[in-house]
């Protein structure tokens, strides 16, 4: 699952290839126009969360968001695909450079001036790893009456509450901060909900490349997420701090995700059957 990580790092390994160049040919699966861009310039490359926008010169922009499994790669002119042609459902091809967006189930193209209305870009929180990203502004999304009794394991991966984070990073910062998923967000305390955020927009930074002075990093086969991870993906194995096992379950009224969690480090009780203690296996290192 893309998170917004990864598609900063799309958007920082596509942009120096695709911004100032003219679309020669663009081809999509589906109803996009995408014919419309030939002869534009491309003006901008970014990421919105876990949208990878593209503006034109002619007023167009282009919006693909990834889902599960979709990616943009770059190739060279005449390079072989990584992935089946069939898969392609976005192909841009630039001076020099050939663009090819593969299997995101979003692909539209809309007046630029439309943005600030579109229903998934308009409602979108601060994004984590937009330089001028708004603190505030996320924790009062957070802090929005209507989220109250939801779990802080969900508002999480509410990107009209803060934008950017997928489940790769919902169960690392929680049990990075010793939270418990479960927890609501109203008995979640400023101090807390303020750690989960900025611990966020860090590994989102660290993970984008930014922090290291935002060198581009290339584009397709990009190294994930998961370098290595506290708890994500590790349900049934020993917690690498405390040795307790990992337990995990699906959280999400929506898109429910695989949440996993160390019962003994975030403080997770046995009511409701969840978060039995397993096997507390030696005191680890903080
Ligand atoms: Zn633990």
């Amino acid at each position: 699952m893309p998170e917004g990580d990864t598609l900063a790092r799309t958007a920082d390994g596509l942009r120096p290839h695709l911004v100032g160049r003219r679309v020669l040919n663009a081809r999509a699966r589906g109803g996009a126009q995408v014919g419309r861009l030939v002869g534009s310039r491309v003006d901008e490359v970014e990421s919105a969360g876990k949208n990878l926008l593209m503006r034109f010169s002619n007023g167009l922009e282009l919006r693909t968001h990834m889902r599960m499994h979709g990616s943009w790669h770059r190739y060279r002119p005449g390079e072989r695909w990584r992935r089946p042609v069939a898969r392609a459902v976005v192909t841009l091809e630039v001076e020099g450079a050939v663009a090819v967006c593969f299997d995101a189930p979003v692909v539209e193209l809309f007046d630029a001036h439309a943005e600030a209305i579109h229903p998934a870009l308009a409602g979108l929180g601060p994004d984590l790893l937009a330089p001028a990203f708004d603190q505030d502004e996320a924790i009062r999304r957070l802090r929005d009456p209507a989220r109250a009794t939801t779990t802080i394991g969900e508002a999480l991966l509410d990107q009209r509450a803060l934008a950017g984070i997928g489940n790769v990073w919902r169960c690392e910062v929680l049990f990075l901060e010793r939270v418990d998923p479960f927890r609501p967000v109203r008995d979640v305390d400023d101090a807390t909900l303020g750690r989960l955020v900025s611990t966020a927009r860090r590994r989102l930074l660290a993970s984008a490349g930014r922090s290291v002075g935002g060198a581009p990093t290339p584009v397709g086969g990009a190294r994930s997420t998961t370098g290595r991870l506290w708890v994500y993906s590790r349900a049934g194995r020993p917690c690498r701090r405390c040795g307790t096992i990992l337990r995990s379950m699906r959280l999400g009224r929506e898109q429910p995700r695989l949440l996993t969690w160390c019962p003994a480090c975030q403080g997770v009780g046995t009511q409701e059957g969840r978060g039995t203690v397993g096997m507390a296996a030696g005191a680890g290192s903080g």
